[in-house]
C-alpha cells in the first residue's frame, strides 16, 4: 500500500500526474476538487455550501473537505494506496489528515511537490479542458487531442471547460496558494515527507521524475 499527496498550484499538473500513476501503479487518484463539483453537479447539501466559494477560486471549509476525505478513505478501494490531489490546502487539513490516517492504522509515504513558474500557470489554466466522459484532461496549448475532437482515451467527442478556470479566479486562487497552502511545504520537508519535481517541463518528462521519485518510496510496484 502506498498512499502519497501531490501539491502544487492551481494548473501545475497534480491532476493529469494523478491519472498518469493511477493508470500504472493502481493507486486511486482522491481529487477534493472533483469530488466538490460533483457534489455541486448533484446539489447536494455540501454542493450548494460549496458553488459560490469555489466560484470566488476561494477554499472551501476545511470541515466540509475533512469531512469528504474521511469518508472516502475507508472505502475499499483505497486498500492498495491512494494518490490525494488538491487535498490537504491548509495546515489544518495536514493536522487532521496526519490524525485520521493514525486512527485507520495508515500511513503517508511520500509527498510530490510539482513545481511550476506562476508565469506559467495562466496559460495552463486558461487552455484547460477535459473530456466530458472520461475525465481526461487536454490542453489547448499543451496537449490537444490527436484527433480534433475526440477524445484520445475514449473517443468521447464532448469536452468540458471549468467555469473557475478564467485569469480572474486564477488570481484568488493562486492567493490562496500561497497564503494557506505554500505552507505545506516546509511542513512535509521537516516529516522528511517532501519529494520536489520540475513541474516546467513536458507531460512525459515529469512523469518520469515522478516515477522516479515513487522508486524511492516503499511499497510502489510497477
Ligand atoms: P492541476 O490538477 O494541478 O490543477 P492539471 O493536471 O489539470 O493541473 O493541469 C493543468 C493544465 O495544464 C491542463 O490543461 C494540462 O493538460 C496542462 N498540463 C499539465 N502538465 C503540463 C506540463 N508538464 N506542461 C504543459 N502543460 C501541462
Ligand atoms: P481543484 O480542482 O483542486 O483546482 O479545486 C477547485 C476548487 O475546489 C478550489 O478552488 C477550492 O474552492 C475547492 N477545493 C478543492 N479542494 C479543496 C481543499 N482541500 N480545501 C478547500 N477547498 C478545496
Amino acid at each position: 500500500m502506498t498512499n502519497i499527496i501531490l501539491l502544487g498550484p492551481p494548473g501545475a499538473g497534480k491532476g493529469t500526474q494523478a491519472r498518469r500513476i493511477s493508470e500504472r501503479h493502481g493507486l486511486v487518484q482522491l481529487s477534493t476538487g472533483d469530488m466538490l463539483r460533483a457534489a455541486v453537479a448533484a446539489g447536494t447539501e455540501v454542493g450548494l455550501r460549496a458553488k459560490e466559494v469555489m466560484e470566488r477560486g476561494e477554499l472551501v471549509s476545511d470541515e466540509i473537505v475533512i469531512g469528504i476525505i474521511s469518508e472516502r478513505i475507508d472505502a475499499p478501494d483505497c486498500e492498495k494506496g491512494f494518490i490525494l490531489d488538491g487535498f490537504p490546502r491548509t495546515l489544518a487539513q495536514a493536522d487532521a489528515l496526519d490524525r485520521l490516517l493514525a486512527a485507520k492504522s495508515k500511513w503517508l509515504d511520500g509527498v510530490i511537490e510539482i513545481r511550476v513558474d506562476d508565469e506559467a500557470l495562466v496559460a495552463r489554466i486558461a487552455g484547460r479542458f477535459t473530456c466530458a466522459k472520461c475525465g481526461e484532461g487536454y490542453n489547448d496549448t499543451f496537449k490537444r487531442p490527436k484527433v480534433d475532437g475526440v477524445c484520445d482515451k475514449c473517443g468521447g467527442t464532448e469536452f468540458s471547460r471549468r467555469a473557475d478556470d478564467n485569469e480572474e479566479t486564477l488570481r484568488a486562487r493562486l492567493l490562496a496558494y500561497y497564503k494557506e497552502t505554500a505552507p505545506l511545504i516546509g511542513y512535509y520537508y521537516a516529516k522528511g515527507l517532501l519529494h520536489s519535481v520540475d513541474g516546467m517541463a513536458d507531460i512525459d518528462a515529469v512523469s518520469a521524475e515522478v516515477e522516479r521519485v515513487l522508486g524511492t518510496l516503499a511499497g510502489v510496484s510497477g
